[in-house]
């Protein structure tokens, strides 16, 4: 198609005063895209002006995760991000048939993330989030390539293997030169009634995350939070609420907006 092809990415423009978070993680299932939709949500509710691509392809969830039903706009030859809890939404998922695999070639995915970012009319965005899909994948390099000032956040779980791949995944910034934000680790624990921790998935792969990559990077990759399971952050997902807007003060949400506060 023609047009987009030939315009700019704003926020690749010199002087861009958005800043662009890839939110990364070594596999599915970690919570990467509910950990994306609470950050996003918050800073919202903080007052800036935010924008979410959800580009993972396998697990397209962020729509769902914020409330949005409805499809994007488009005016003349322009997008229009659908707005969900003041966060501007595009998504893979709104441009697939639903209940279709989705079976993505590097290059297909490289030409729709390019699209998201020229052809969508995002207006003046304070950050701009980018879910990516699990692991090492070309779009890390698209992501490089189309955002080299984006900055790299990795999700884990505390579990050793989670870990493993997690690092690899924030090991991808340093053959991209792009910046590694740091680490969060989600599902840290789960709070029981008694007050007492149970650590369902181990612990410790958040740290282990953060110092092995701070040698790697040769650069501080902090640990930026620990988020523990928790039924409101499973439930704002499930019903389009993100748990730091409909239970602000549960453990989940209260560690998520530290997060957020952080960035
Ligand atoms: P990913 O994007 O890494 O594949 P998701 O964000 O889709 O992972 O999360 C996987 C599942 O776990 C979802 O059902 C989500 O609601 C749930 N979940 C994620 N984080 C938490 C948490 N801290 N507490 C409870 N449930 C969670």
């Amino acid at each position: 198609r023609g047009g987009g092809a030939q315009r700019e990415i704003p926020f690749a423009k010199p002087g861009s005063l958005t800043r662009v978070f890839a939110i990364a993680s070594g596999k599915g299932g970690v919570g990467k895209s509910s950990v994306t939709a609470n950050l996003a949500a918050s800073m919202a509710a903080d007052g800036l002006s935010v924008g979410v691509i959800d580009a993972d392809i396998y697990g397209f969830s962020i729509p769902s995760m914020l409330g949005v039903t409805r499809a994007p706009t488009r005016v003349d030859d322009m997008i229009l991000p659908t707005l969900a809890h003041g966060v501007k939404v595009i998504s893979i998922g709104m441009f697939v048939p639903s209940n279709q695999p989705v079976v993505w070639r590097g290059p297909m995915l490289h030409r729709a993330l390019q699209q998201f970012l020229t052809d969508v009319f995002w207006g003046d965005l304070d950050v701009l989030l980018l879910d990516l899909p699990p692991g090492t994948g070309d779009i890390a390099i698209s992501v490089a390539q189309l955002l080299p000032a984006a900055e790299l956040l990795v999700v884990t779980t505390p579990q050793g293997a989670a870990a493993d791949v997690a690092e690899r995944a924030g090991a991808m910034a340093v053959q991209t030169h792009q910046k590694l934000v740091g680490v969060i680790e989600n599902m840290s624990w789960m709070e029981m009634p008694d007050g007492s921790r149970v650590e369902v998935f181990g612990a410790g792969g958040g740290q282990t995350v953060s110092v092995n990559l701070t040698r790697t990077i040769g650069a501080q990759v902090p640990l930026l939070g620990q988020i523990p399971l928790d039924m409101t952050v499973r439930e704002g997902s499930d019903s389009g609420q993100p748990a730091v807007l409909s239970a602000p003060d549960s453990p989940g949400a209260v560690a998520l907006r530290s997060v957020a506060k952080q960035l």
